[in-house]
């Protein structure tokens, strides 16, 4: 499988992809041509378990791993999850589904792609026969940097190094990050939002001298971020293997469409459902839900994208975004893969700090997606009347998304002529890894400290708190440090 460049690069292998993680020129790498599972290939996915599903995905794009040795990196990758299932999807009694994504070792959905990224990154080494050191770089609003950090810790050959917005991550998260342990990782935070660390991640990648100064130590830098396509990969097999536990549970037929929510920030987890698409998964409509940061939602009603603005800081901070990076390659595919376009208006999005897109490819953007936000208000409302309906505790970020797929229903209640089709809003991190404000939603009461959060939400819903969470509790801080955006190069070198 080759890819290519949104901003017109020469293609590339998909071990490639994952080797740069971003093109030379800033554009994304995105498949030359989708490839699209025949009937007999779907069909055939339904009796398998997980991994064997991920193993089928994956093997469409990296054509030269040999398949029993990537089932096998799979089922260790996966085996890391506290449930026999890594994504199992939840029936409400509203009909709705949950497909939770949050069994990983790091409590969200991050885990299911970055669980497999180290075996990837390193089996793409071997392949290109790439010998120097990975330095794996990541920009993270929470959740990317401790997945990162979970799933290349003590990893032969590669370094990792995570920085995260001072003040824009939950304290769980930050202790989360705090706490690894490991000899090769590194964790540095930002005085600054997200944005400013992604863009100090971005321009480091794209200075060509930084490179070399690297590379001359024998340092090859990789991205970590969901601009990385090996991050891309793993995300599609899980609208794949949903939708067909929506057939062997009988509850639709193959061949019927589905639609999804799904909690946006960089616009990774979305892409891959739009990537489904394409490759011939039934899809009815994407629901695009944002929190109070409703940049995409905007874009989607007005076409355009105008990320001058505050970024606010809410309750579910894994969505605190105000540039998507993923929508690029959203948008190089209604642009009809016009890659001129596409460059000059990410060139806009960096100088005026916004662009649009016609009246057609709006009309094509809205066949598809349905977008809206949930205010900080509506969020909790939403935490709230689903437990005390269903009994089912939400994260910050399922409940934005829950809040827009019920608005969303309402909508069709008013049109008579709207097709309805089942509903899988995708639950991307457990309420534990949110408890103060999870807790502040179910009850009204504000607690100070993480974990007597943890406890009350326990003792309140009966569900299972994770290992992972639990044992964080006595480990000690082992990151201290704090730089300002313009420090992050430095920190880097020192790091190699
Ligand atoms: C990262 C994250 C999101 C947003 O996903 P994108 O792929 O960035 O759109 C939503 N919820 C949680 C819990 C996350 O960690």
């Amino acid at each position: 499988m080759k890819l290519i460049g949104t901003r017109g690069e020469q293609a590339v292998s998909a071990e490639e992809a994952v080797v740069r993680g971003i093109a030379e020129n800033g554009g994304l790498y995105v498949p030359e041509s989708f490839p699209v599972l025949s009937a007999d290939e779907f069909s055939a996915l339904l009796p398998m378990d997980y991994p064997e599903r991920v193993a089928c995905i994956l093997g469409k794009f990296f054509e030269n791993f040999g398949r029993e040795e990537l089932l096998g990196a799979l089922r260790e990758a996966y085996g890391r999850f506290e449930e026999d299932d890594p994504a199992p999807l939840v029936r409400m009694d509203n009909g709705t589904y949950l497909l939770e994504l949050f069994h990983g070792p790091t409590c969200a959905f991050k885990d299911m792609a970055l669980t497999v990224l180290p075996y990837l990154l390193k089996k793409s080494a071997e392949v290109l026969g790439i010998k120097e050191t990975f330095l794996v770089l990541a920009a993270t609003s929470g959740d990317t940097g401790k997945a990162a950090l979970e799933g290349f810790k003590n990893s032969e050959g590669v370094k990792v190094m995570v920085f995260y917005p001072e003040e824009g991550v939950s304290k769980m998260q930050k202790l989360q990050m705090g706490t690894t342990e490991g000899e090769n990782v590194n964790v540095v935070a930002v005085r600054g939002n997200f944005d400013d660390c992604q863009r100090g991640v971005k321009k480091i990648f794209a200075s060509a001298e930084t490179r070399e100064k690297l590379l001359q130590k024998g340092v090859r830098l990789c991205s970590a971020n969901s601009i990385n396509f090996g991050r891309l990969v793993p995300q599609i097999a899980y609208y794949f293997s949903a939708y067909c536990d929506l057939v062997t549970s009988a509850q639709i037929q193959m061949g019927d469409k589905v639609d999804f929510a799904v909690p946006t920030g960089n616009f990774g987890n979305i892409l891959a459902a739009y990537y489904a698409m394409r490759m011939g998964l039934p899809v009815g409509k994407l629901l695009c839900a944002s929190n109070r940061n409703n940049v995409l939602t905007d874009f989607f009603r007005s076409g355009v994208y105008d990320a001058k603005r505050p970024l606010y800081r809410s309750m579910s901070p894994s969505m605190d975004i105000l540039v998507s990076s993923n929508l690029e390659r959203l948008l190089f595919e209604i642009t009809g893969r016009d890659c001129a376009l596409t460059a000059e208006r990410m060139r806009s999005l960096q100088k005026t700090g916004k662009y649009s897109v016609t009246e057609k490819e709006q009309n094509a953007l809205r066949e598809l997606f349905f977008a809206d936000f949930a205010t900080e208000d509506d969020t909790v409302e939403c935490i709230y009347d689903f437990f005390e309906d269903y009994g089912y505790p939400m994260d910050t970020h399922t409940g934005v998304a829950m809040c827009v797929a019920e608005r969303y229903l309402e909508t069709l209640e008013k049109d008579p002529k709207a097709e309805k089709h089942p509903m899988v809003v995708v639950s991307t991190a457990s309420p534990y890894k949110f408890p103060q404000d999870v807790l502040y939603a179910l009850t009204g009461n504000d607690v100070k400290d993480s974990f007597k959060g943890v406890k009350r939400i326990h003792l309140l819903t009966a569900m299972k708190v994770p290992e992972s969470l639990k044992a964080i509790r006595y480990k000690p801080i082992l990151f201290k440090t704090t730089v300002s955006p313009d420090k992050m190069l430095d920190e880097v070198l020192k790091f190699a």
